[in-house]
Parts: C-alpha cells; structure tokens; sequence
C-alpha cells in the first residue's frame, strides 16, 4: 500500500482516511486519477478533485455518504445515471443486518479489507467486474451472520443457518464473525493456524475465484501438473479425510499451510494468496523507501527481497510480542507453486493490457 500527498497541506494522507488529519480537508478515493484525494465541496452535495491534473466532478459513494463504511467517489456522471455505490460497493450482493449492535464496525472492517484487495488487483492489473457481460463469472461479495433475527430477511441468512466463508461460483460469501477480533483468535488457535486475519480471507477467496474465471475449462491440465488432480478425490471426500486424519506429518515441504493440503483447489487458494499477500509486502516496502523497488515482474528478485524483508519484520514482530509477520517457509516446491501463480497473473495482466490498446 502507497501513501498519497493531501493536495492543501501536503500531509500524508492514508488508504482509509476520510479527512486529512493536519487540515480536516475531507479527502476520499477519485475514480478519475485513481487515488487518494482532497476535495473540494461544491453546490448540490457534490465534489471536485483537487488534483491539477484531475478536477473530476465526485459524489460520495452511498456507503460513504451515509453508512460510514466507505471512503470512494463516484464520478458526477455516474450519480446521474442513478448509480449510487462506488466501484468496490457495488460488488456487495448481502451487507450485514445493521440493525444488530457491533454490525456496522464489523462490516466497516470487512469493506476496509476489501477495498485493500481490490488496491492490490489493480496493481497486478487482475479483472474483477461485476457486470455478467464483461465477466464469466462475475464477481459479488455477501457478509452473513451465522443467526440473525427473521426481521430484515432480505440481508440475512435463514433463521439459524451457520454461514461458511467461502466462494462459489463468482460469489464470495465471508461470515461476519471473522470481522470480531475475539471470535476469529479463537477460531485461529482452534485450527492451530498461524495466521487468520480479514485480508486474508478475502485474499484466499479471491484465488477460488480467479480459477474458476483464469483456469477452468482453459488450463487445467498444466494446473493439476503443478498443483494435482482436482478431480480426484472429489472435494468432499477430500474434506473429510482432512478432518478425520489431519494434514501428512511432512506438509510443511510441500504446502504453505496445513490446510492446503487438504485439496488441490484449497492449496492453489492458499497459494494464490500468499502470493498476494507477497505483492502487498513488497509495494508497500518500495513505497515507504524500505527497498528501491515495490512489486516486479521477476518472480526470482520478488522472492530474494522478500526473504530478506520477512527475516527483520520476522523480528521485529517478536521484538513486540507479535506473531510471525511471515510464518510461512518457501521450499522449492512451494516456489515452483507461486512461479505458477505468477506467471497466471502476468498473462492476465498483460492480456487486460492488450484488450485496453484494442480499445483505446
Ligand atoms: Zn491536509
Ligand atoms: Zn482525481
Ligand atoms: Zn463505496
Ligand atoms: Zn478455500
């Protein structure tokens, strides 16, 4: 993640904020130039980016606006047209039940992680519309409480219905307790996970999605070369063994966690999203002046710097008292894993690349 500068003062303005900090100028995202901005209040509710090179005329996104969850514009042109959520909201199919207390933190945490993500797949240049015409399959999140009251049906669940976090078919549902600090430490230390945050579930999911949109059906066979037969055994019964018998005492050679090893389409998931989880590291790293370079098109330089850079936050975490910033361990298997990964996403991006020039 970068920093933006705030065009009044030339504060440091962060990804979340809705305000500059040093000059109170309200500031959110512009879909004009892309980033983090001041902005200038105008008659009729509307904005302008102060950027000399912008100046697009922004509505604040309706999640913005009113729910507090949001920190996107859209553009004048947009709101005319009767949009009334920004590029990031739009993908949401279920918000959670606000009328439940804590709801509305937990689902401002979750928008937080996602806009986080949507940030890191447009570095890589990665598709994710929303529209069933640009997209098969679309892409669309839900945020569900495992048992919420029979009033407001149309956010929720059925009555009592645990809700399982994970994708199908383009449509990516996270359950709303992993935006509760207390429930998802227990679930973590009940799972013996290393790691269980917001971002990365969202960073999980997303690899589910971008198999099933990059993969299936046009490159399986290499795949399954690199990662083994989806097909065999089938997913359930792959579940279950995992439950009843645990991961292979050696999974760490092979696997970045225990639960990759549950089914090829959990360990490509889990992969993709470490490799994420990588690209993030590194940008930030470049950004803030911690390495000369952020994310780079040489998966051997990415994985050297980010080696060194995992080493000293490893540390420093534990200089804190923290987990492990970097648990996972890279061992050539799990190398050749990610050079799969990254040569995916550099054909997806160099081919969105190829349709924008067809375009332009
Ligand atoms: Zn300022
Ligand atoms: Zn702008
Ligand atoms: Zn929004
Ligand atoms: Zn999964």
């Amino acid at each position: 993640m970068r920093h933006y500068p705030c065009h009044r003062c030339d504060n440091r303005l962060f990804f979340d904020n809705t305000q500059c900090l040093v000059c109170a100028t309200e500031v959110g995202w512009c879909p004009g130039c892309n980033a983090l901005v001041a902005m200038e209040r105008q008659a009729n509710g509307r904005y302008r980016c102060v950027d000399d090179g912008c100046g697009t005329l922004l509505v604040k996104c309706h999640n913005y606006a009113v729910e507090g969850v949001c920190n996107r514009m859209l553009t004048a042109q947009e709101a005319d047209q009767g949009i009334t959520l920004c590029d990031c909201c739009r993908h949401n199919r279920a918000i959670p039940d606000l009328s439940i207390e804590g709801h509305r933190e937990r689902w401002a945490k979750l928008e937080s992680a996602k806009r986080r993500l949507f940030y890191t797949l447009d570095l890589l240049g990665l598709p994710h519309e929303v529209s069933p015409d640009k997209a098969d399959p679309p892409l669309s999140f839900s945020f569900l409480a495992d048992e919420l009251p029979v009033e407001g049906g149309w956010h929720s669940s059925e009555e009592g219905m645990p809700v399982f976090t994970g994708h199908a078919g383009g449509h990516i549902t996270i359950n709303v307790k992993e935006a509760d600090d207390v429930e998802r430490e227990r679930l973590r230390t009940d799972f013996n996970e290393a790691h269980r945050t917001l971002i990365g579930h969202f960073r999980h999911e997303i690899g589910h999605y971008y198999w099933e949109l990059l993969i299936k059906g046009r490159v399986e066979d290499a795949c399954i070369a690199v990662f083994g037969d989806h097909r065999h055994p089938s997913y359930s019964d792959a579940l279950e063994r995992h439950y009843q018998q645990g991961p292979p005492a050696d999974w760490r050679e092979h696997h970045l966690s225990a639960y990759a090893t549950m089914h090829p389409w959990e360990d490509f998931a889990e992969t993709f999203g470490f490799y994420l989880d990588m690209v993030a590291i590194l940008d930030t790293a470049g950004h803030f002046g911690i390495t000369p370079t952020g994310f780079d098109e040489d998966l051997d330089a990415m994985l050297y710097t980010f080696g060194r850079l995992s080493l000293g936050f490893n540390e420093m975490n534990r200089e804190m008292g923290l987990l492990d910033l970097v648990p996972e361990v890279i061992t050539p298997t799990i190398a050749a894993k990610l050079r799969y990964v990254h040569e995916m996403v550099l054909s997806a991006r160099h081919a969105d690349a190829a349709s924008q020039q067809t375009l332009a």
